[in-house]
């Protein structure tokens, strides 16, 4: 996991690692991804996904084919 230390938009050193619940949209439809860590900064509202984060938000994507389930 990476520990950010200054913004990479911004600069910002207030940049923090935070975890709760995400909403993504995918192809029109929304997902949730709960306890998702990432990094999110406080002043420009940057958001930072390490590559676990995106393998977790990978695997939280609604698949296209399995609608009417
Ligand atoms: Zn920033």
């Amino acid at each position: 996991m990476i520990d950010l230390k200054t913004c990479p938009t911004c600069g910002s050193r207030r940049i923090r690692r935070v975890r709760r619940n995400v909403t993504r949209t995918s192809q029109g439809r929304e997902f949730n991804v709960p306890n998702l860590t990432f990094h999110e900064c406080p002043d420009c509202g940057e958001q930072v996904y390490s590559p676990e984060a995106m393998e977790r938000i990978e695997a939280c994507r609604p698949k296209r084919d399995d609608a009417a389930a």
